[in-house]
């Protein structure tokens, strides 16, 4: 397993040398909108420390990103009026991961809409601001 790198494409969301749809952050954790999502009001939910996936990541912060899906799935239930929540979450190249910080998504289900295609679609900045007032407006209101 290869180590952590500081110039991976979330670890310059975190630090703000790359864009985000920022939906919410506390002290341990950061959430952002998917770019290419795989449905409407697909996030990331990401620790603020170093860790490059399930592998690695201290407890305590792998626990502050659990409790952080919970309130993000939670939400995106009801921002996107969703019937199902998938979760996601991938390890090393073998287990799918492409970017090497912790990382778990959370994807609102429509009964019978299957999931895009990962990295296919890549959505509108229109859009996808809307869908993080969505979220936000919903975590907000919990
Ligand atoms: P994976 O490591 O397999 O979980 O895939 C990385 C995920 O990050 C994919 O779903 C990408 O669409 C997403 N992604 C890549 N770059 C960005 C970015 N700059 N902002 C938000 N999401 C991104």
């Amino acid at each position: 397993m290869g180590g952590y790198d500081n110039n991976n494409i979330f670890a310059k969301i975190l630090r703000g040398e790359l864009p985000a749809h920022k939906v919410y952050e506390d002290d341990k954790t950061f959430v952002f909108l998917d770019i290419m999502p795989r449905a409407p009001g697909h996030a990331l939910i990401i620790p603020k420390a170093p860790a490059r996936n399930l592998l690695d990541v201290a407890p305590g912060d792998l626990a502050a990103v659990m409790a952080t899906t919970q309130k993000v799935a939670r939400a995106a239930m009801k921002a996107f009026d969703a019937a199902g929540i998938t979760m996601q979450q991938f390890n090393e190249p073998a287990g799918g991961q492409v970017v090497f910080h912790l990382h778990v998504h959370i994807i609102p289900r429509q009964e019978g809409v299957p999931l895009k295609p990962p990295a296919t679609f890549k959505e509108t900045t229109e859009n996808l601001t809307a869908h993080a007032d969505r979220l936000r407006a919903a975590l907000n209101a919990a």
